[in-house]
């Protein structure tokens, strides 16, 4: 059976005053069932890893090489040195923000399994794909081009966030949660047989207590990755209780 995973993506918030969130989260999931991540600013990845107990720790992006002249970028092995085991890696706002395209996430994927951190690779479509019927080509475009060959259940965590349920409080339907789920999970176990059944597969986009219940009942669904629920650490305790 996949263990599920509570995700948390800080984005771009979060300073030292923060890590007290951890602390909380650490003390009060000790004994949680699920695996549970914080994926906080590369600022904290350190300190936190230092104090998250038994709550992993993982970056939000990283660089496809090793080191060399990338003025502001992170490798992998970086990340895996300041004690991050995971890396969010094609989020929809890296690939709006900073133009990463499919073949650019693949080569971070890549990079990630390299260092031996699980990779989160983010899908989704936006309102205008969806509305115009393309949301599970969108899907198999994307996971057909961000995933590297040698993907494995373990390495690789796959998140289906929906770009217009990011931030806006907009849930899709469960069934719509579903459909994509069981469209995510035939093209991975075709591609990757019995790994692709094993990797896990995350909702994202506006997921909070009041709904983390229902989206986890669907079949499918392996977990949560949380964006503004997850700065507290009483919020995304909530999350994680209903894992
Ligand atoms: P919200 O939970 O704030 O909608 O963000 C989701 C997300 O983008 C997580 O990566």
């Amino acid at each position: 059976a996949r263990r599920k995973l509570a995700a948390g993506n800080w984005k771009m918030n979060g300073t030292s005053a923060m890590l007290a969130e951890i602390d909380t989260l650490a003390r009060d999931h000790a004994d949680a069932r699920c695996e549970i991540l914080i994926c906080p600013p590369a600022t904290l990845i350190a300190r936190m890893a230092e104090r998250a107990g038994p709550i992993a720790v993982g970056g939000q992006d990283c660089h496809a090489a090793d080191s060399g002249a990338h003025t502001g970028d992170i490798s992998a092995g970086m990340l895996r040195d300041a004690g991050a085991s995971h890396v969010i890696l094609g989020h929809s706002e890296r690939r709006a923000d900073h133009g990463e395209d499919d073949a650019t996430v693949r080569a971070k994927a890549q990079a990630a399994l390299s260092a031996g951190l699980v990779a989160i690779v983010c899908v989704g479509e936006t309102l205008e794909q969806r509305e115009g019927g393309e949301t599970l080509d969108v899907i198999s475009g994307q996971l057909a081009g961000s995933l590297p060959d040698d993907a494995t259940g373990a390495a690789i965590v796959v998140a289906y966030e929906p770009v217009w349920a990011i931030g806006t409080g907009k849930v899709p339907t469960l069934e719509q949660i579903g459909e994509v789920h069981a469209h995510i999970r035939a093209a991975l176990t075709d591609r990757f047989g019995p790994e692709g059944e094993a990797m896990r597969l995350l909702y994202g986009g506006s997921v909070k207590s009041a709904n983390a219940g229902d989206i986890f009942a669907v079949a499918d669904v392996d977990g949560a990755l949380v964006g503004g629920a997850s700065l507290k650490a009483e919020d995304f305790g909530g999350i994680v209780a209903a894992l």
